[in-house]
């Protein structure tokens, strides 16, 4: 298909979620970029949102990927089959979660693994409440959906109703609301560091305050890592940067090294409420497929070996470091190499993504904070691409009236 005939076909065809796609073409990926069939470059400053933590075409997870699936693919639904890259993926996650965490249950998606872990809670607690952060994003499922705190999310969500009965929002880092945990409360789902409320950690103690009163009402922590997960924010989890140990921890994303893979932990005796009454608790076909897993395992193994997660850090505050003194940044918000650069108006952020598909630059901005832009490039990046792809930025910042 030529060139032309492929973006109409793209727009008559592939099932559109805006009224204004991208529409840039990828033809291959590698590193820090991708590459349009023209052969130009784009720095991926968005890596797919929070994904491609090894790099496009890591070649560890390639080769991973194609011996997999010349082994087997789908053989069977989840959780019946001893597979070998479910178990050992499963087994090294368990060796990394924080706590006592030591089931993983698998998934295909972020919001699968949220949803499961709502049953999760409900099931464990026989509870019915769920309290979920404002500004929250766990995903566009119905359940997930309704996570979505109130008013914002109703720009999302509205239009849906009805969703899910008993769901409550609070503010991410108001300790005073937290009293409006009870024993009524199955469970609490927050991000450890809200993603699409446009990159905000949590106050000094609030994570803490947080699993202190979920102790005292007997409600089950959730901690949404889908984003933050494999070394996102310094950390292998964002948990463990914290301190703080929940009792379901949701993962996605960069789980799969670049494939499909979702997945929600947590104690092997929460866990097995889900094998009885009813049985089969929760059901996937393709949860857990192989391929992703040995994708994912493969993912784990490179950031390990080259001590990525270990220069996260420093990465990031390059980029802060670099950008911070620039007239047309109000401010920057960041988590290890996840950050809100804000412009102050969606006006000028828009005007920004203008700017940056003309000069090769990927990013985008947030769904709760359309006045500022991300920059979570996959970990991998050097300090040189960091530098290079700055240059790139400020010329754009200088453009901005
Ligand atoms: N949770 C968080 C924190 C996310 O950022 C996302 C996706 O952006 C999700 C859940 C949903 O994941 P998925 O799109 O794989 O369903």
């Amino acid at each position: 298909m030529a060139n032309e005939i492929l973006r109409k076909a793209f727009l008559a065809h592939v099932g559109q979620t805006s009224p204004s796609p991208m529409m840039i073409e990828v033809e291959r990926a590698e590193g820090v970029f991708f590459y349009t069939p023209e052969g130009k470059p784009y720095y991926d400053l968005v890596a797919g949102v929070s994904v491609s933590n090894v790099g496009h075409a890591n070649p560890a997870v390639v080769k991973a990927v194609q011996e997999q699936a010349a082994k087997y693919m789908h053989v069977m639904v989840y959780g019946e089959m001893v597979e070998r890259p479910q178990v050992e993926y499963a087994t090294r996650i368990a060796s990394l979660l924080p706590g006592d965490i030591d089931s993983v249950y698998f998934l295909s998606t972020g919001a699968e693994a949220v949803e499961g872990a709502l049953k999760l809670a409900k099931r464990y607690t026989a509870r019915r409440e769920i309290i979920s952060m404002r500004r929250a994003y766990h995903g566009s499922t119905h359940g997930a959906m309704t996570l979505m705190g109130s008013p914002e999310g109703e720009e999302w969500k509205g239009a849906f109703r009805p969703l899910m009965p008993d769901v409550r929002s609070i503010e991410f880092n108001d300790f005073g609301q937290l009293s409006e945990i009870t024993e009524r409360t199955a469970c609490v789902i927050a991000e450890p560091v809200q993603g699409e409320a446009g990159v905000r950690p949590p106050k000094e103690g609030y994570l803490a305050a947080l699993r202190k009163r979920c102790d005292e009402v007997g409600a089950l922590l959730i901690f949404d890592e889908i984003q933050t997960g494999f070394g996102r924010t310094g950390e292998m989890f964002a948990s463990l940067k914290y301190g703080i140990t929940p009792d379901i921890v949701c993962m996605a994303k960069s789980l799969g090294g670049g494939m499909p893979l979702g997945a929600f932990a947590a104690r092997r005796e929460v866990m097995n409420t889900l094998t009885h009454n009813p049985v089969l608790g929760h059901i996937t076909t393709f949860g857990g497929h192989p391929v992703c897993c040995a994708a994912g395992l493969a993912a784990l193994d490179y950031l390990e070996q080259n001590n990525i997660v270990g220069q996260v850090e420093a990465k990031g505050a390059l980029y802060e470091e670099l950008l911070s003194d620039h007239p047309a940044v109000c401010e920057i918000r960041r988590s290890g190499l996840l950050l809100a650069v804000e412009l102050g108006t969606s006006e000028r952020m828009f005007r920004m993504m203008e700017l940056f598909a003309e000069k090769g630059i990927m990013s985008d901005w947030f769904l709760f904070c359309d006045t500022a832009f991300r920059i979570s490039p996959p970990l991998v990046i050097s300090e040189e691409e960091i530098r290079d792809s700055v240059r790139i930025i400020r010329d754009c910042l200088d453009q901005l009236a």
